[in-house]
């Protein structure tokens, strides 16, 4: 039973432990080796921002700014929030160091805590981590969205993700004959069938209509599959840029299925959004999210610059991979070092330094400890072998290593020693 102190992480907020923390630098390895091989640098914009970025970026109407937002007066500055995406950051950074005189486009990816004050259950936290790329200036091409796509399709791949299924849309542009006429449209629908709405879709008529499309409530199903559909109203541009997304999908033999009610809940949308799902994460299961923004650079104030990016939650690709089997390896040791005397210990510092060199995880007894207690410990850490050093290996030069798993015991010189343990970890390793 664990201690109950007086603290405790906040609710919604948790710590990360071995030996799960393995998986997750398994996972942020992955992204810097795939996203790496696209063209993409890193980037770490701070944890907290102006309030007024958020606000104006992601939409004063959306759940993650009217009511999610961690934010509060700088000792009466300013108001400040923790960053609860990290889209606007990159964006601000991009007009504050004057990216768009770099050769266009720019390819930035992030990784990091970001904070929702949202109700914390299983895949949703009020401290999750994501891990994001964005795409900024150049052009609007079709053949960016689709790689983009397929990059995170392939960082999925990388790491084993399963029952991985990807939707796409287009949401078009902010024109009368385009989202803007559909929006109209749209709502004029949705007050005909207002009465048998619930109440969280009824207020959405009026602040967010095209939100009322992501909801999840049973009985509104029906109603919702009756309403006018999107694709039906873009724009020749959009609905062409659309078909072209789907071609080079297609041609990168990425695998996605056409999703009309999908249109993410942020502001800064347009054409282009898409969505990624996996298994074994119940009803939260979105892992990924993403979509074209290109109007929002020049609405923080920059040049007109076209975007591109996506979010990818980690404690739900971590809690995914993790449901699939592939939870990290125990944390054990590969060599104990157990001693016995002062002149054995001095050796016992050098092989273990030595060992560690190389590549070995080696734990050495701080004290000294009769070598049955030692070999119980080295045991309890899950230790593949244990190093016997006592007065007798010193005398004949020869050390003792015993492998725990079968209680056999060997005679080596020091060389012999490394030679021996190198040879049987790439065996493990190959195995
Ligand atoms: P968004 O920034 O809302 O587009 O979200 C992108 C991805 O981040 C989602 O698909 C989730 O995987 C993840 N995510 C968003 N909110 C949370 C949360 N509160 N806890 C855990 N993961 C989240």
């Amino acid at each position: 039973m664990a201690n109950k102190s007086k603290f405790q992480a906040i609710k919604g907020t948790r710590d990360l432990l071995p030996p799960e923390t393995g998986l997750w630098s398994h996972v942020e390895q992955t992204a810097h080796s795939v996203f790496s091989t696209f063209g993409f640098g890193e980037i770490r914009p701070p944890i907290f921002e102006p309030t007024e970025l958020f606000a104006r970026s992601i939409g004063l109407d959306t759940d993650v700014v009217s009511k999610e937002m961690y934010s509060f007066e700088d000792r009466g500055d300013s108001s400040v929030s923790l960053r609860p995406e990290a889209t606007a950051s990159v964006c601000r950074a991009y007009i504050e160091h004057g990216m768009a005189q770099l050769p266009q486009p720019v390819k930035l990816y992030y990784m990091g805590p970001m904070f929702r004050r949202e109700r914390p259950q299983k895949g949703r936290y009020r401290q999750f981590y994501q891990i994001g790329a964005e795409l900024l200036g150049g052009s609007d091409a079709p053949a960016i969205d689709a790689e983009v796509i397929e990059m995170v399709m392939t960082f999925f791949d990388r790491l084993g993700l399963t029952g991985v299924e990807l939707d796409i849309n287009s949401i078009g542009h902010a024109a009368d004959d385009c989202r803007l006429g559909y929006v109209a449209r749209l709502k004029s629908a949705l007050e005909l069938v207002k009465d048998k709405l619930g109440s969280d879709s009824q207020r959405r008529i009026e602040t967010n209509p095209l939100r009322v499309l992501d909801s999840k409530l049973e009985h509104e199903q029906t109603i919702i599959a009756t309403l006018p559909r999107i694709a039906d109203h873009l724009c020749a541009d959009c609905a062409a840029h659309y078909a072209a997304v789907k071609r080079q999908l297609e041609l990168r033999g990425v695998f996605f299925k056409e999703n009309w009610r999908l249109v993410r809940g942020l502001d800064y949308y347009m054409r282009t959004t898409f969505e990624i799902t996996a298994k074994g994460l119940g009803s939260q299961n979105a892992v990924c999210g993403g979509g074209r923004y290109d109007g929002l650079v020049e609405l923080l104030g920059g040049p007109a610059t076209q975007g591109i990016g996506f979010a990818i939650g980690e404690d739900r690709l971590i809690l995914s991979l993790q449901e699939a089997g592939k939870g990290a390896a125990p944390q054990g040791r590969d060599v104990y070092v157990a001693w016995m005397g002062e002149r054995a210990y001095a050796t016992a510092v050098r092989a273990a330094k030595d060992l560690r060199i190389v590549g070995f995880s080696v734990e050495l007894s701080p004290t000294e400890l009769k070598f049955g207690k030692a070999l119980e410990r080295a045991d309890k850490l899950g230790s593949r072998y244990a190093l016997i050093l006592g007065d007798n290996e010193l005398s004949e030069g020869l050390w003792t290593l015993k492998t725990l798993a079968d209680g056999t015991q060997q005679k080596f010189t020091e060389p012999q020693l490394m030679e021996f343990l190198k040879k049987a970890k790439s065996a493990a390793q190959r195995s």
